[in-house]
């Protein structure tokens, strides 16, 4: 009998430097939740993003969505629009905040919200008295949403979008990267992430002013006074600097793992063309995709279980895509605004192992086993 070593669906892939940065944390005794890490993963993050953006590094993604919701505003009894398809991470902040999630399905194109599901959202909203007070869009799987459309509609109706670039870092739509996008913009560094700080996360503004505010709530809120003084609520978000050494070990490597990732998904597609039953979702013109985790869409949930189930009994872990919010129980209350695309991808869709550090022999033990689930 022989036992397979099991395969994650993407597990973090550290680089050469990671030890070192957090060996100077302690040599130096910064253990704490800020210091030269902090700085130096900032600094790093900030120059790979460009366009004069300015990042709060803060304990997770989700914290980071939290503290963008509040910065733009959202509060109690406020409506927050919100992508159904995604995890949810994207909308759980909107209720810390005591405001209503509504959910607004994707378009088959990048999977991710409809320009059109969006505008038919607003305008019932408006005409009901309600104007949204932000908008969440997320770049899922790494591909980005349909940026000029989401931009014309935030610049129409005077609503801000929050862009959910937790599994898109990498990812670019014509010369900007995605992180960039919105009016302010989330990444993850979680263990899953394309890179990882174990956990972690970070707010991207193109504000000094605002990256100042998301620091001060994040420590806390503390007045500038010699005693501890507070005139807000605040919150205990900021990063550690001894995860924000693992941060610049692996902001060095992202573009390796950016490219790992991509041609694992090239390699699927490529070894899989002969399946007509299964598709894969294209880039649109001008898109580039870190291709976080590679996805296959399947005739049918049926044939999708088969494949998930086969693909488990050989130690292999795969999931399926995402289950939209509108679907979830603890939003049953919620308005959403829903043409069915979403419900057909988390029925059909799979999404494969695509660790950076995965190799060939990996990848052609999930394909064989595809393969023999259509040709038996
Ligand atoms: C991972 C993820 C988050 C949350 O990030 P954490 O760092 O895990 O809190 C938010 N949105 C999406 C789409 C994610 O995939």
């Amino acid at each position: 009998m022989i036992t397979l070593t099991k395969i994650w669906l993407s597990s973090p892939h550290i680089g050469n430097n990671e030890q070192s940065y957090v060996q100077q944390a302690f040599d130096s005794n910064w253990i704490a939740p800020l210091g030269p890490n902090v700085d130096g993963f900032e600094a790093a993050i900030q120059k790979y993003l460009d366009n004069g953006v300015y990042v709060a590094a803060l304990s997770s993604g989700t914290a980071a969505i939290h503290l963008g919701l509040a910065l733009l505003g959202v509060g109690k009894g406020d409506e927050v629009l919100c992508q159904s398809f995604t995890f949810s991470a994207s909308a759980n902040p909107i209720c810390y905040l005591g405001a209503t999630p509504i959910f607004v399905d994707s378009e088959s194109d990048t999977w991710n919200i409809s320009p059109v599901l969006l505008r038919k959202a607003i305008e019932d909203r408006i005409a009901k008295g309600k104007k949204p007070k932000a908008i969440i869009a997320v770049h899922l799987y790494g591909m980005p949403y349909k940026v000029k459309e989401l931009r014309e509609i935030s610049d129409h109706y005077g609503i801000p979008v929050l862009e959910d670039s937790a599994e898109a870092l990498g990812s670019t739509v014509g010369m900007e990267k995605c992180g960039t996008l919105g009016t302010m913009g989330v990444l993850s560094f979680n263990g899953n992430k394309i890179i990882t700080t174990s956990g972690g996360g970070a707010l991207v503004t193109n504000s000094l002013e605002l990256k100042k505010k998301a620091v001060f709530l994040s420590t806390q809120a503390r007045d500038d006074a010699p005693h501890y003084q507070h005139s807000q609520i605040g919150y205990n978000y900021r990063l550690s600097n001894v995860l924000a050494g693992i941060g610049r070990g692996q902001m060095e490597v992202l573009e390796e793992r950016v490219a790992a990732r991509r041609a694992h998904f090239e390699y699927y597609k490529q070894q899989l063309s002969e399946i007509k039953e299964i598709e894969f979702l294209k880039e649109p013109k001008g898109f580039f995709s870190n291709r976080w985790l590679s996805c296959i869409l399947t005739p049918s949930k049926n044939i999708r279980e088969l494949i998930r189930l086969a693909l488990q009994e050989y130690e292999i872990e795969s999931r399926p895509l995402w289950k939209p919010m509108h679907l979830q129980p603890v939003f049953d209350n919620c308005i959403s605004f829903v043409d069915g695309t979403s419900e057909d991808l988390f029925n059909r869709g799979l999404c494969l192992p695509s660790g950076s550090n995965l190799n060939r022999d990996d990848l052609n033990r999930v394909i064989e086993i595809i393969q023999k689930n259509f040709n038996p």
